[in-house]
This record gives C-alpha cells, sequence and structure tokens, in this order.
C-alpha cells in the first residue's frame, strides 16, 4: 500500500525510523526515505535533523548525497541562503553518482533559477554520460530527462544529449510533448473543463515523474536462489502455492518487473531474500512466516533499507537472477 494523505506519510516515516533501530547498518537509506516522507507530508523542518544526523555519523555513504537533500529541503522552508551555500559546496566537489546532481538541479529548477539548474543539469552529464553512449544506466538517463526538461522551459534548442534523452524515453507520452509548455495551449479545445482536466493530467504525470527522480524509493520485487527457496519451502510448505518451481519464480519476477516498467514505474529494483532474515522479519511483525502476504512487505522493507539492485541490468551486465551470464542472453531476452 502507498501512503497518500499527509499523516500516512507520517506513520510510515515512524515506522522507518522504527526499522531504522532495528538494523542500524541500514540506517541511511532508511533515514533518507523517512525524511523524504515527511517532506511530502508537509513537514520538512522536521526532516533536517535527520540530514544533519546522517552528515554527523562516522562516515557517511553518500555525503553527497545528503548534502543535497539538506540543501533542497532547507529552500523548501525558507532557509535560501544556507541553501544556495551547500549546493555551491556540492557542486565544487563533483559528486560522483546522478542522484545528487538530480537532487541540485531540481532544487534550483523547483525555485524558478532555470539557466543555474541547466548549467548543473549539463555539468552533470558531462561527469556521468560518455558522448556516443547508446547504453545509459537509470539514474543518468533520468538526468537526460530532466536536463532535457529545464531546456524546453528555456526553449533552447535541442542538442545531442536532448536527442540522446528522446531516444531513451519509451514511455507512451514522449518527453517533448510532456515536457512542452506551450502545449496547453495548443491543444485547440474551447471547452474550459476539457483543458482543466488536460492541464492536471500532465501536472501530475510531471509531478510523479519528478518525485520519482529525486526520491531514491525503489519498487522491489523479491527474488530466492534456488537453495534458499528450497529451504523455504521445505520449512514453511505452505508456501508453495507461491513459488510452483524455482526457475517459474525468475521468469515471474522478469515478467512482473517490465509490466510494472511498462505501466511507468521508475525506479525499479531486485531484493534477495534469505530464510534467516525472512523469519527475523517476521518474528518483529510479529506473524508466521507461512503467512504469504508477509512477503510483499518483506520485500518492501528490504528495498527500504537499501538492499535493491537496480532493475534493468546493462545488457551486457550479469544477469538479476545471478546465473553469472549476461541479461541479454538470460532473463533480458526478448521472448521468455
Ligand atoms: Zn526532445
Ligand atoms: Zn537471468
Amino acid at each position: 500500500m502507498r501512503p497518500d494523505t499527509p499523516a500516512d506519510h507520517i506513520t510510515e516515516a515512524e515506522r522507518l525510523l522504527r526499522t531504522a533501530a532495528q538494523y542500524p547498518e541500514d540506517r541511511e537509506p532508511l533515514l533518507l526515505r523517512a525524511a523524504a516522507h515527511l517532506e511530502v507530508a508537509g513537514d520538512p523542518a522536521r526532516a533536517t535533523p535527520l540530514y544533519d544526523e546522517l552528515l554527523a555519523a562516522d562516515a557517511p555513504e553518500n555525503p553527497q548525497l545528503i548534502r543535497a537533500l539538506k540543501a533542497a529541503n532547507l529552500w523548501e522552508y525558507g532557509h535560501e541562503a544556507e541553501a544556495r551555500a551547500i549546493i555551491a559546496g556540492v557542486r565544487a566537489t563533483p559528486p560522483a553518482d546522478a542522484a545528487a546532481w538530480e537532487v541540485l538541479a531540481e532544487t534550483l529548477e523547483a525555485h524558478d533559477e532555470l539557466e543555474e539548474s541547466e548549467a548543473t543539469f549539463t555539468t552533470a552529464a558531462e561527469a556521468l554520460v560518455a558522448a556516443g553512449d547508446e547504453e545509459v544506466p537509470y539514474p543518468a538517463q533520468s538526468l537526460l530527462a530532466g536536463r532535457h526538461r529545464v531546456r524546453r522551459l528555456l526553449a533552447l534548442e535541442h542538442d545531442g544529449w536532448d536527442r540522446l534523452a528522446d531516444r531513451l524515453h519509451t514511455a507512451p507520452v514522449s518527453l517533448d510533448e510532456l515536457h512542452d509548455p506551450k502545449r496547453l495551449w495548443a491543444l485547440g479545445s474551447s471547452d474550459p473543463a476539457e483543458l482543466q482536466a488536460e492541464i492536471e493530467r500532465l501536472r501530475s504525470e510531471l509531478g510523479s515523474f519528478r518525485v520519482a527522480l529525486s526520491r531514491p524509493f525503489p519498487v522491489a520485487v523479491l527474488l530466492w536462489s534456488e537453495a534458499e527457496l528450497d529451504e523455504l519451502l521445505a520449512a514453511y510448505p505452505e508456501l508453495e502455492s507461491e513459488y510452483p518451481t524455482h526457475r517459474a519464480h525468475l521468469t515471474d519476477l522478469e515478467a512482473s518487473l517490465r509490466e510494472l516498467a511498462a505501466a511507468g514505474t521508475p525506479n525499479l529494483g531486485v531484493v534477495r531474500g534469505t530464510v534467516p532474515s525472512y523469519e527475523a522479519f517476521a518474528a518483529s511483525e510479529a506473524t508466521a512466516p507461512s503467512n504469504a502476504a508477509l512477503l510483499p512487505q518483506y520485500a518492501t522493507t528490504l528495498a527500504a533499507r537499501g538492499h535493491a539492485t537496480p532493475w534493468p541490468p546493462l545488457r551486457t551486465a550479469p544477469c538479476w537472477c545471478g546465473s553469472q551470464r549476461p541479461y541479454a542472453d538470460c532473463h533480458g531476452t526478448q521472448r521468455f
């Protein structure tokens, strides 16, 4: 279930903070996610101390991302000068990963600093996407799409990266259409209600796209290795109806992931289950492991703890299933 109302988001943040107490080694992804829920709930001031706590930790995994998120958070409730100082600091020590860049550029965009935002996206693209790359990992793809959006708002001509962004975008509504500020006025409709509905549709499309890009919320499916699955079913035969065979389990996962991707779900991933960690999770939820309803919750919690491997892998990278074969020759073949 996805949280909807501000109260749902607060409840979810509190649940994540409890999970962080239980798994201190996964504190960083859990606190970042809790902070994002507090921000979505309209309570950014309550999220700020979580960023400070992570930055004060011994060795944060991704300090640049935490700083970028803190800048976005501070600017959101009026601390513009402090936010700008943090952004300048992060840009001066260029982040190696796309997410931090994206948060910086989108923060500038959200506050109508479009030229600055475009410059940030461009520096990031120069750092992370090699010229002539045809296959680009998802985080860098969303950088290129964000850059495309800001350049459309600035009415700039397409360059090579914009054309690459267009080619990489496979959703039914093209980027040019999605990012066209003039589209609203070119619909030719004289019915104000129809026009209003179209504006709402575009806003929500753009809105969910942006939230998905700047917030690391993976949607993950649960993978069992053959040995773990045998052990799981031996201990809890009630779960056999979920998993007829290991081979079918793998085929199902690839099919679900493709379905989610086709429906426009970004940030997809795979998490690996183990019997001991599943049993510990069931105990913490005060439920029996044989309860199949627990499986998706277990997957969601593993993803929130930062254990998701992004999907799809590059075509030449090892398949997510653990076969060691390239994805394109394993579950990434078109037919299955
Ligand atoms: Zn385009
Ligand atoms: Zn495979």
